[in-house]
């Protein structure tokens, strides 16, 4: 009677720890880097750009995410388990935000971290929507919003970021 209920939890650990990772990257230009004068991977300039612009540019659905604090849903995005090498940049304004040796196979759903490419590729702000105290990640250079960090992630920093994929574009090492 009490061995199925400990079975369950521990398959349920090991799926969160080890979930498998097969799939294959999608390297193909992002649409938001077209027709977006911002865009540039060179570029490390803080941008500040107003909403309205930002709506006029970008893709309704990175509009959304980026600007307006919206979350794709788990499992969706092109990125969640993706595990080619290679560089991970905003994909609403270039900024280069994580390489891919910094991410780990995490069963919930969105591409997730343990680090940043740099301590000011993105910022943190609190976040108290949804009623939940969480901290919100934001790209250093364009403000727009990317995921938020949690405190469960492997070694060595123990953090997780869980990103959204729609807001990042991947290039890999051998394009
Ligand atoms: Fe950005």
């Amino acid at each position: 009677m009490f061995i199925r209920p400990a079975i369950l939890f521990l398959f349920g650990a090991m799926a969160c720890a080890n979930p498998g990772s097969t799939s294959t990257m999608d390297t193909a230009p992002s649409s938001t880097q077209q027709d977006n004068p911002y865009y540039s991977r060179t570029d490390t300039t803080h941008l500040n750009v107003s909403d309205a612009e930002w709506k006029r540019i970008l893709p309704a659905d990175v509009y959304q995410v980026a600007r307006q604090q919206g979350t794709e849903r788990a499992f969706t995005g092109k990125y969640w388990d993706a595990d080619g090498l290679g560089m991970y940049y905003c994909a609403v304004c270039g900024n280069a935000l994580f390489r891919s040796d910094s991410k780990f196979a995490s069963s919930c759903g969105w591409p997730s971290f343990y680090q940043a490419l740099r301590p000011n590729s993105v910022r943190y702000e609190e976040d108290k929507s949804h009623g939940m105290i969480r901290t919100e990640v934001l790209c250093g250079r364009c403000d727009s919003h990317l995921g938020h960090i949690f405190d469960d992630g492997p070694p060595p920093t123990g953090k997780r970021f869980c990103m959204n994929s729609i807001v990042l574009d991947f290039e890999a090492d051998n394009k």
